[in-house]
């Protein structure tokens, strides 16, 4: 069964229901971003920005939570998006977790089989996943079929779209495995397939496909590396290991992270891309989904808040 988290157009009045499987969310540059929402996750991140649609099991009692839309429906949502130039930066496909199970990975991509003139989001789509399930999988189970599944996937995507570029994006919970353990409060055995999969996509060599990493809940500038500077005017969140060093700090970064981080650079300067540290997710206090965060993450986590000024 999959589920999906509905959702309204960023300008949409506050009274209107949450009654769309494909909105225009306020990301990027205007005319902003074209997003689907999935729901449930196999973390319960303290700090998760959609816990009321993520956190098993209460999401299913979510009233913005539904399990019977049909891929025809979100086509339907999404040819009724307004069109226009300049095309939206892309097309996120977020959750809750987008690629939980096989069920969840084959609506995704059946989805994207079926919808034309991917250009309106300039042929870009992110997937933003905590890469659980793609790394039990590419790596636990390797006796499965699942990496000829999702190369299959994304070879009969690129005949249908030449054009598009899937972006998977994966948020690394923490630098060690304690680290993983305290943000995610999940068992910290899974830390191996959130920090494996970036590399196990990349073994994979498909064309269309390009996998990315990200620290989430790490500061939103990172303090703790040689060179970084913040405002001092930046208010800045994050949490404290029970050592009281900052998550991600590189006094705590475990081998795997290191190399992770390593080849994540090297990647970057393969491809001109102009990143000279992991990009972090950081709590924005003043956003509507960090506020919502810091309200779990004090229930959960608060000792280990620390704000920075
Ligand atoms: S992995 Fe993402 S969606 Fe899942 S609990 Fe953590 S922050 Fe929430």
């Amino acid at each position: 069964m999959v589920y999906l988290a509905l959702q309204r157009h960023y300008n949409a009045p506050k009274n209107q229901p949450h009654n769309k499987t494909i909105a225009i969310q306020k990301c990027g540059n205007y005319p902003y971003e074209i997003s689907l929402r999935f729901a449930g996750c196999q973390l319960k991140c303290g700090a998760c920005y959609s816990a009321s649609y993520s956190w098993h099991p209460c999401f299913i009692n979510s009233n913005r939570v539904v399990n019977n839309k049909t891929i025809n429906d979100l086509v339907n949502d999404y040819n009724a998006l307004p069109t226009g130039q300049p095309p939206y930066n892309w097309m996120r496909i977020v959750g809750g977790e987008p690629l939980k199970n096989q069920n969840y990975v084959d609506f995704l991509f059946n989805f994207l089989k079926s919808i034309q003139n991917t250009h309106i989001f300039n042929n870009k789509v992110i997937i933003q996943t905590n890469g659980i399930y793609l790394g039990q999988e590419l790596l636990g189970n390797q006796n499965t079929n699942f990496s000829n599944i999702l190369k299959q996937h994304l070879n009969d995507l690129k005949k249908i779209h030449p054009q598009l570029q899937i972006v998977i994006e994966i948020s690394i919970k923490g630098s060690n495995a304690n680290e993983f353990q305290l943000i995610s409060q999940s068992n910290p055995n899974l830390f191996q397939y959130n920090i494996g999969v970036y590399n196990a996509l990349k073994n994979l060599n498909i064309s269309n496909l390009r996998p990315t990493v990200v620290a989430g809940f790490g500061i939103n500038e990172s303090l703790l590396l040689p060179g970084s500077r913040v405002s001092k005017n930046t208010r800045i969140l994050t949490i404290l290991n029970s050592n009281r060093t900052p998550i991600f700090h590189n006094s705590g970064w475990s081998p795997d992270f290191k190399n992770l981080y390593n080849d994540f650079l090297q990647d970057c300067k393969n491809r001109n891309i102009n990143f000279q540290k992991m990009p972090m997710h950081g709590f924005d206090p003043n956003s509507g989904w960090g506020r919502n965060a810091i309200v779990n993450a004090k229930k959960y986590i608060i000792k280990y808040i620390i704000i920075i000024f």
